[in-house]
């Protein structure tokens, strides 16, 4: 169900039917608009009694919500929501006609390599730096990161060349400490379905990149960023990452098709991720450059300084100088489109 108030309605008005709607035992979630405030509820089993809230000051309508997603979607909300990534440099646009540009490693491996990295990346204007401290493998033998230890390094990276840093919490208790270093906290694939570490990013204060899972659907997909919103964490972008097909010629199949499905859907930015959507270095620049026309609102690419010694991912892991020349292309492709990466 959705309350969508006057477009004059008063901040008061809208205080005072969200009072009503939690006095009714659910919960009430404003989400301002450019034009007006609608009022999403969740919580309720069945319809909710639309006479009692229909009846009080500054109410517009209230329409029921038939899809399973309420928040996220567009019926909630009908602009692109534009998300704001705290940096030591400013704010970082994410949607809208903000690009937003995330590189960096798999993973964090030394300081001296996310140094040599981020030097080249910072270069580039890319102002989002990403690298894994704690890493989902296949293989409990894998690298499975560096922890905290690799936290402490990305806020060093921070310090020194000013980017905004997203990295991944595998569980609630890793997501306690990314959200305490980090500026973007990044959901995994493996864990799109992971409901409990959705409620904990829900709760959490800072924006969340929520990736999706290899053999997620559509609803599926936005029924996770569901979970991190009706939590009352408003600031979700979704992240397109590959999912499995029968295709062998590539890691996994990246769906671009899903960014206007998602646009028609939803509120929420989305960002494609080359990387893991190919797993080949040499169409990362390809794919980077079809997400962008496609209307992604940003892209999430692996960067590498020495690819071949890389403890995760070398291999779709592109250059630091090869990230300089996907910068420069992204960026033409998104002044056509009337967009601008920052
Ligand atoms: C990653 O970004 O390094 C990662 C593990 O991605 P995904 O969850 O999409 O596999
Ligand atoms: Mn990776």
């Amino acid at each position: 169900m959705l309350v969508v108030m006057q477009a004059q309605a008063t901040e008061e008005q809208v205080r005072a039917v969200c009072e009503r709607i939690e006095s009714l035992g659910l919960k009430a979630h404003p989400i301002p608009g450019a034009a007006r405030t609608a009022i999403g509820i969740t919580g309720n089993k069945g319809a909710v009694d639309l006479g009692i809230l229909e009846s009080l000051p500054g109410v517009g309508e209230c329409i029921p919500v038939s899809k399973p997603y309420k928040l996220v979607s567009r019926d909630a909300k009908e602009e692109d929501s534009i998300l704001r990534i705290a940096t030591p440099r400013g704010d970082v646009l994410v949607g809208g006609d903000a690009i937003a540009m995330v590189a960096g490693p798999c993973a964090v491996e030394t300081e001296a390599q996310c140094f040599a990295i981020a030097e080249q990346v910072a270069k580039t204007g890319c102002k989002l730096f990403r690298g894994g401290a704690y890493k989902p493998r296949t293989s409990p033998y894998s690298f499975q990161g560096l922890g905290e230890a690799g936290l402490k390094i990305l806020a060093e990276v921070r310090e020194r060349y000013g980017f905004g840093i997203i990295t991944e919490a595998i569980d609630n208790e890793s997501l306690d400490l990314v959200e305490k270093y980090a500026d973007v906290i990044q959901i995994g694939a493996r864990n799109m379905q992971n409901f409990s570490l959705l409620k904990r990013a829900g709760r959490a204060k800072k924006p969340v990149l929520l990736k999706r899972g290899m053999s997620a659907t559509l609803d599926e997909f936005l029924m996770a960023a569901e979970y991190v919103l009706s939590e009352g964490n408003y600031n979700v972008m979704l992240c397109e990452r590959g999912v499995r097909t029968f295709s062998d010629f590539s890691r996994n199949t990246l769906d671009l098709a899903v960014v206007p499905a998602v646009k028609k859907r939803s509120h929420l930015p989305i960002l494609v991720d080359p990387s893991h959507g190919t797993g080949k270095r040499h169409k990362v620049l390809p794919l980077s450059r079809a997400a962008v026309a496609v209307g992604a609102d940003g892209l999430l690419v692996e960067v590498h300084n020495e690819p071949e010694k890389a403890l995760s991912d070398g291999m779709q892991s592109i250059l630091p100088e090869e990230f300089a020349a996907l910068m420069r292309d992204v960026g033409q492709i998104a002044a056509v489109l009337h967009r601008h990466v920052n």
